[in-house]
């Protein structure tokens, strides 16, 4: 039986989840119908479009911008949420909890939300053999990108992370925000400063800022030095991986890690782990 799925979002046509999904399903055997779900920029309309995808039928769904905090604030409401939703305050896959739909909860209900956006950064690096354990870690940005990965990257058992971004009360916001939110987060001590600040040797520096899409660079320090260099952005030419390979770094684009996210979110709902090294090859010959 053919099993449904949407990712919502508004815009929503140049999403990248179907084609991704249906690889995921070529490769576990399994019949999908996987579409994009444009929905009015308002909560009202979101709640509505979900809570009718679920009656009819649907398994899961996908949240891309601008709705990740709009549907956390659905499921906090209805089915709950992952330790990795409630400490990135934004969820990025939606699914109906099969427990509280046995204790006689309505689907409405029992709408449930997870975030794999910091998980499936971590799978790729991981993927590329970068060693995070006890890796000294720099992220740069303090948006929503930023705060999702913060959790996954600590689990993973990096020694030290420094949080740089332009407007420095942001980071330190962020901060005080997730160390309340999780006491592994309030165990790890994280250092702030602004993005020109940052300087000193890391093993791993990540941009999670949004500069990529102004086509402006990042002003970096000559202090600033690192042994591999991630991008959250994909799908253009790089200046914060340039100048990071220019110094001899290892450097990688975000794709693997929408792969990755997307291959978590396709486990969450069928059970079926994905190869994803051999996804990316053939998404990349497309
Ligand atoms: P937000 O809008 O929430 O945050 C933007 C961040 O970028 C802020 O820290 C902001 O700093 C910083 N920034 C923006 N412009 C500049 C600039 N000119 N100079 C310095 N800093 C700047 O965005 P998100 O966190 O949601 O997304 C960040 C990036 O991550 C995007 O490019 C997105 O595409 C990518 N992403 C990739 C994913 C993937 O699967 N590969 C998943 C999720 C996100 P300030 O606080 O000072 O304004």
């Amino acid at each position: 039986m053919t099993q449904h799925f949407i990712v919502i979002g508004n815009p929503i046509a140049h999403s990248k989840s179907p084609e991704i999904h249906t690889q995921f399903a070529a490769q576990a055997g399994i019949e999908i119908s996987y579409q994009r779900q444009y929905c009015p920029d308002d909560a009202a309309s979101f709640t509505a479009v979900i809570e009718a995808f679920f009656q009819g039928g649907g398994v899961g769904a996908n949240v891309t911008v601008p709705f990740k905090q709009v549907a956390y604030n659905c499921c906090v409401a209805r089915g709950g949420l992952s330790e990795h939703a409630k400490v990135a305050g934004a969820v990025n896959t939606l699914l109906l909890n099969k427990t509280l739909l046995k204790n006689g909860a309505s689907i409405a209900e029992a709408i449930y939300g997870d975030n794999t956006d910091g998980q499936g950064l971590v799978n790729h690096i991981t993927s590329l053999d970068w060693p995070l354990k006890d890796a000294r870690v720099a992220l740069i940005g303090a948006g929503g990108a930023a705060r999702g990965v913060i959790l996954p990257l600590i689990e993973a058992g990096i020694s030290d992370l420094t949080l740089a971004n332009r407007t420095l009360s942001k980071a330190t916001n962020l901060v005080n925000d997730l160390s309340a939110a999780s006491e592994t987060i309030a165990k790890q001590q994280i250092k702030t400063c602004t993005t020109d600040q940052l300087s000193g040797a890391f093993d791993i520096i990540i941009n999670a800022t949004s500069i990529g899409l102004s086509g402006d660079t990042l002003p970096l320090s000559d202090e600033l030095s690192g042994h591999y260099a991630y991008d959250m952005m994909y799908g253009r030419t790089l200046p914060f991986l340039q100048h990071f390979a220019e110094r001899g770094a290892q450097t990688s684009d975000g794709y693997g890690m929408l792969i990755g996210q997307a291959a978590l979110s396709f486990e969450r709902w069928t059970g079926q782990a994905i190869d994803v090294v051999k996804v990316t090859e053939i998404l990349q010959t497309h």
